[in-house]
């Protein structure tokens, strides 16, 4: 065994000792560590500087309770979180999570993904992540804004537009987004820069809605062209029917690509012809409805997981949530015919999947680079917001366009430096680790 895999695996078990349940936080760790042994073989001070383990511990976590009183007068007590991982980059940045499924170990496990997949953006952000086990499911418009009244009145303290700024994700969307500033204002003082994702009215970007979606397909396209491919004319699969997954088949469709098939936890929607993106964002966007509520001829619903499907296709962009793609569905995804896998949700497919994708040479974008889009406009929201100054739509595009395009460039060049061919994945562990790693270096033990 080489000393930096003797090293690596010596921080594993120390991960492993502090928190064994956590399962998520341990898969993410495992999957980074698996590919960097070339970086730290590479640079000596790596383990000089114990930079591993400095990495893996976050600098702050943060919980707190929420009591809010529902409509019907319950009073209901939920559990917040803000994990601030890594400010080597700069200011915590990172989404709230709203969902019943969060815990410490989702929000660890988000946060040091977040903390690699910023700083591959190139901007200056550091990485944290948020949330809290409420349930925004069925929930009315005023048990939201309540429950997002008392969520901000204790995170309140803990952020700023120079020190940590949240964002949205699973749950948290422009409405959400604008209730936690609402509360802020009242708390603090306007203060824009405090959150992105704001609606536009709110002095929110334009382009940040569309984001992750058409991010994700201007990264894959890339890694698509490297690879003599394109979307033109391809048959695709996308999980999910929410913020990230709605954009990316409305960009996969400008890209001449078919979307043959998205979904929810429910269940998922087969349309041989193409998603109808119109109607999809009238049901989630306006109509806040179920996906049953696809009612276009020529489609049909099924309940399970879309990864269960068994028609040919050529790509899958998950852009659902963690884990939903285990070894089972990449062994069948694999055998429908799809090349390609490039990753909206965070980590979406297990060890055993990506394992998979490796050994059969699918073409794969990890979640780390392909869906860096969202927080990349975030950020660009943050440019906006500090020059008191607004973009527009085609402006803010070209430069989420722009940074995609780099950001593979700066993969496939690490593919090149160290002779991984098109192992992506390892190309987008190593840039990122190493970009962290001598920022943290030169800022000493902190
Ligand atoms: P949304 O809440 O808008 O949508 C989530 C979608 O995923 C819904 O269709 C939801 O279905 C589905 N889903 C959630 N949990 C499960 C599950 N256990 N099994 C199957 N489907 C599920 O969230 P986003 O679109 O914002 O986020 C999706 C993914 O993208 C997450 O992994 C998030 O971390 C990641 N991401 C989001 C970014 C953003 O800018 N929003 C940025 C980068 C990454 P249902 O309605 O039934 O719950």
């Amino acid at each position: 065994m080489t000393a930096a895999k003797e090293y690596i695996e010596s921080v594993y078990q120390k991960v492993e000792l502090r928190g064994p349940h956590q399962k998520e936080f341990l898969q993410a760790v495992r999957e980074f560590f698996n590919t960097i042994e070339p970086a730290i073989e590479n640079n000596p001070d790596y383990i000089k500087w114990n930079v591993l383990e400095q990495m893996v511990e976050p600098e702050r976590i943060i919980t707190f309770k929420i009591p809010w009183m529902d409509q019907a007068g319950n009073v209901q007590i939920n559990k917040g979180y803000r994990v601030q991982f890594n400010s080597a980059n700069g200011p915590y940045k990172g989404g709230l999570r709203f969902h019943p499924t969060v815990s410490e170990s989702i929000l660890k496990f988000l946060g040091f993904e977040q903390t690699f997949k910023n700083s591959l953006t190139g901007l200056p952000i550091g990485g944290g992540k948020g949330g809290s086990d409420f349930n925004p499911k069925g929930k009315s418009d005023a048990d939201i804004m309540r429950f997002c009244q008392s969520f901000m009145t204790e995170l309140y303290r803990h952020i700023g537009p120079q020190l940590d700024v949240p964002a949205g994700d699973i749950g948290v969307g422009g409405r959400e987004i604008g209730y936690l500033y609402g509360q802020y204002k009242r708390l603090v003082g306007p203060e824009t820069g405090v959150l992105t994702g704001k609606p536009v009215v709110m002095n929110g970007s334009l382009g940040r809605t569309e984001a992750t979606g058409y991010g994700l397909v201007y990264y894959t396209e890339e890694m698509l062209q490297a690879n003599n491919k394109s979307f033109s004319g391809q048959k695709v699969i996308v999980s999910g029917s929410g913020n990230v997954a709605i954009y990316t088949i409305e960009k996969v469709h400008e890209y001449g690509g078919t979307v043959i098939a998205c979904s929810d936890s429910n269940g998922y929607i087969y349309d041989e012809n193409g998603i109808d993106v119109a109607l999809l964002k009238d049901i989630k966007e306006v109509r806040r409805e179920r996906l049953t509520s696809y009612n276009k001829e020529g489609s049909r619903y099924i309940e399970g997981s879309v990864w269960d499907l068994e028609v040919a296709y050529d790509i899958a962009l998950p852009c659902a949530t963690q884990n939903e793609i285990d070894g089972e569905k990449a062994e069948k995804l694999i055998h429908n015919g799809a090349y390609c896998v490039s990753e909206g949700a965070n980590m979406p497919s297990t060890l055993e999947a990506v394992d998979l994708y490796i050994e059969n040479g699918i073409l794969y974008g990890p979640a780390k680079a392909a869906n860096a889009g969202g927080v990349a406009t975030s950020t660009l929201e943050m440019a906006q917001n500090s020059a008191h100054g607004h973009w527009t739509m085609e402006q803010v595009d070209e430069k989420l366009k722009q940074i995609m395009v780099n950001i593979f460039k700066s993969v496939n060049e690490t593919c090149q430096e160290y002779d991984l061919g098109n192992n992506y994945l390892a190309g987008v562990n190593i840039t990122s680790f190493v970009k962290i790693a001598d920022a943290m270096i030169h800022q000493g033990i902190v």
